[in-house]
Parts: C-alpha cells; sequence; structure tokens
C-alpha cells in the first residue's frame, strides 16, 4: 500500500478512537487537538495529510524540522516536541507555535533571551516527566511550582501548559494511573493563572494509549506511528 493510502486508513480508525474516547467522557471530537508527530515522515506525506485534516504537527529534532520547514503546508501549526538542547534554541525560536518540551528553568531562560531578542513571544508547555524516569526528559514533578514561579518573571516566554510522555508500560491500568496523576497537577494548576501563564493545554497520549489519555482527560494527543505507519528510530 503506498504511504498516501495507508495514512487514508490510519486516519480514519484514530479518529473513530478520539471521537469514542472522548464521547466517553462527554467531550466532543472537537474538543481533542490530535497532533501529528511527523519524525522520518517524508514531507509530501505529511502535506497530504493536511489536505484530509490533520492541522497539527510537530517534529522532535531540530535539524529535521529545519529540513522540512519551507516545504511544509503553510497552514500547518508548528510544534517543536523533542528535547531540545540550549544550545540549539535560537535554531527554534520564531519558526514553531509552540515548543512543547521545556524541562528546565535553563531552557526556560535561553526561550526568553533569544526571542525578547527578536522581540516575540514564544509559547511552551512545560514537559513532566510524571513516571520519575531516570535518563528520561522532562521536569521532576516536585519542581513545577519553582519553575512557574521562575518563568513567570520572564519577558518573551508564555506557559501554555503541560506535556508528558509517560512511561511505557504493558498494562493500562499502570499507565492510566500515571495520565490521572498528570491530569491532577493539570487542574492544580490551571487556575493559576499569571501575566504569562494560563494553563490550558494537556498533551499527552500517542499512538498505542491516546484513547486511554483522552479518557483520563488529555486536550492534546501525539500521534506518529498509529497514523503514518511504523518507523525505523523513536
Ligand atoms: C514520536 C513522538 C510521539 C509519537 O509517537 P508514536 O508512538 O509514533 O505515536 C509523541 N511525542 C513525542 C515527543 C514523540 O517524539
Amino acid at each position: 500500500m503506498d504511504s498516501f493510502s495507508l495514512f487514508d486508513e490510519n486516519y480514519k480508525i484514530v479518529c473513530d478512537k478520539i471521537q469514542n474516547a472522548a464521547n466517553s467522557v462527554g467531550k466532543n471530537f472537537e474538543d481533542i487537538t490530535l497532533l501529528a508527530a511527523t519524525k522520518t515522515v517524508p514531507v509530501e506525506t505529511i502535506n497530504y495529510s493536511f489536505e484530509k485534516g490533520i492541522k497539527y504537527m510537530g517534529e522532535n529534532r531540530v535539524q529535521e524540522f529545519l529540513s522540512k520547514e519551507e516545504a511544509l503546508n503553510k497552514g500547518f501549526h508548528r510544534h517543536f516536541i523533542g528535547t531540545l538542547q540550549t544550545n540549539k534554541v535560537k535554531q527554534i525560536v520564531g519558526k514553531v507555535e509552540l515548543i512543547q518540551s521545556v524541562d528546565s528553568v535553563k531552557l526556560a531562560k535561553e526561550i526568553s533571551k533569544q526571542s525578547v531578542a527578536r522581540n516575540i513571544t514564544s509559547n511552551v508547555l512545560i514537559e513532566i516527566n510524571i513516571g520519575s524516569e531516570e535518563n528520561k526528559s522532562g521536569l521532576d514533578k516536585s519542581k513545577i511550582n519553582e519553575i512557574l514561579a521562575e518563568i513567570s518573571e520572564m519577558n518573551g516566554i508564555f506557559v501554555k501548559g503541560l506535556m508528558t510522555l509517560g512511561p511505557i508500560f504493558e498494562n493500562n491500568l499502570q499507565k492510566s494511573k500515571f495520565f490521572e496523576e498528570m491530569y491532577k497537577i493539570y487542574i492544580d494548576n490551571r487556575g493559576k493563572i499569571k501575566d504569562n501563564i494560563d494553563i490550558g493545554i494537556l498533551s499527552m497520549g500517542m499512538s498505542d494509549d491516546f484513547d486511554l489519555a483522552i479518557k483520563c482527560g488529555a486536550t492534546m494527543v501525539r500521534v506518529g506511528s498509529a497514523l503514518y505507519g511504523k518507523r525505523n528510530y523513536n
């Protein structure tokens, strides 16, 4: 099957699952933002998916994003979803609508600095390492108040919500425990509105578990292989 037909088939399945999961918690399909995680996917396939209805896309490597950026449909909401090194911030700032992966004060400071230099504001999510896993990106959940307090003093950066990768588990019971904990952190912080903090987005759930994440309160899911087929790397 060619990559376009594969996408068509998969897209329908993903949309049905989103719809069902949303309905099961009293939400509508439109309440959930489906972001296509497009690493390794060729630009022509990504642009094809735009025509079919995908409006949000995210890349997780700076180099790959930059190599695709110009050829991407101009209508895309472009997000950066991968680990971001401080020294690469200047290559990304101003080119994406949302950086989903801010997991340290140091990174936030650099985004602030590069944004102020360009006279813009960068929207970000705070990435939480909800499973407290070693060697995994994301901020420890105990540090959320601290980072929000620090960012509230910065210019050029606006916190729109929270993101997590979530631990990889075989069983849904364990997964939903972490998703529920993440949702609780989201609710606890949602009301804390400051000049540059307004937590509305909860980005969690990927190909294997996006329906579960929606049932646990996700407002945005990031789906790659369930739309485009299996990849050779992560
Ligand atoms: C690749 C990726 C996804 C999507 O992964 P799939 O399992 O293919 O759906 C989601 N979030 C991030 C940060 C990713 O890098």
